[in-house]
């Protein structure tokens, strides 16, 4: 069965964002960990918590995927920036870990000049503080488009970063379908090329999930400009084929779309009504 959702805003609180979810007709969901642009985060109510594990177990969600606030850098050399990342993850790791969230993922970050070596350093250490082994949870690393001096464009990034931590076991990837695109990773015209050269670098049973997303900006351009599925520069044919392909279609898709809810639902409708042809 094909799991999919969305990424949901928390504003009304867990058990609302869940009813959505069945509302929209999907069986998963992505939600930010805390402010994606700030730093706070909400505590919830026993009786939020519980209503939210009610619901989402009755309508048998698959695995959801929590995700790391955008001002979280762990790349950088910047103390202010890099002690509230490390904060950031740290807090998130744990707290998502309580409540039963399969996945946090995160962008590695940028290294804003000092190098793909020393931001990656950075990376590794601020995970090292954040990860115990001892949590259920699996944090991702997203495979990036490479703007700016952003790293994770490149799948040996994300080997490194993992290869260097403590708890590799506890670290996995998200693979978004606009930044490898954009990265130059050509899923349109060569999707088991790029699926070998993942395996190849990283093997396959580390990906986890998938953002599903089509491309504003060209192939190659490291720029990050998300379409809805099937009105950008992937198109529909090539997406359609990353959700049937055998290696990836056991994964939980979850679309990163510019829609609202109601959007989502007609998305996530034709994307169903196309597979079954
Ligand atoms: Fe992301
Ligand atoms: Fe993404
Ligand atoms: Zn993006």
């Amino acid at each position: 069965m094909l799991t999919i959702g969305t990424h949901m805003s928390i504003a009304k609180g867990l058990a609302k964002t869940a009813e959505n979810v069945v509302r929209m007709e999907a069986n998963t969901m992505q939600i930010f960990s805390r402010n994606p642009r700030g730093s706070n985060y909400k505590v919830y109510t026993e009786e939020e918590l519980e209503k939210f594990q009610k619901i989402r177990k009755e309508n048998q969600f698959g695995a959801l995927l929590a995700h790391a606030p955008y001002t979280m850098n762990l790349a950088s050399e910047k103390e202010k920036v890099y002690e509230f990342a490390c904060t950031a993850i740290r807090e998130d790791v744990a707290r998502m870990d309580r409540l039963g969230i399969e996945y946090l993922v995160f962008h590695p970050g940028s290294h804003t000049g000092t190098g793909v070596e020393k931001g990656i350093q950075n990376i590794v250490r601020g995970l090292n503080q954040a990860v115990t082994g001892q949590e259920k949870i699996t944090v991702l690393l997203e495979t990036m488009t490479g703007k700016g001096t952003e790293i994770g464009a490149r799948f040996e990034h994300l080997k490194e970063i993992r290869d260097g931590v403590l708890h590799p076991e506890r670290i996995g990837i998200c693979l978004d379908t606009c930044h490898v695109f954009a990265a130059g990773y050509d899923i349109v015209n060569d999707l088991d090329g790029v699926l070998a050269e993942f395996d190849r670098v990283l093997g396959l049973k580390l990906l986890k999930a998938v953002h599903l997303n089509d491309s504003m900006m060209p192939f190659g351009s490291h720029k990050d400009r998300h379409a809805a599925v099937g009105e950008g520069e992937i198109g529909l044919l090539p997406l359609l084929n990353i959700l049937r392909h055998p290696a990836l279609r056991n994964l939980p898709f979850y679309l990163e779309t510019p829609f609202d809810d109601q959007g989502h639902k007609e998305e996530i409708r034709m994307i169903r009504e196309r597979l079954q042809e």
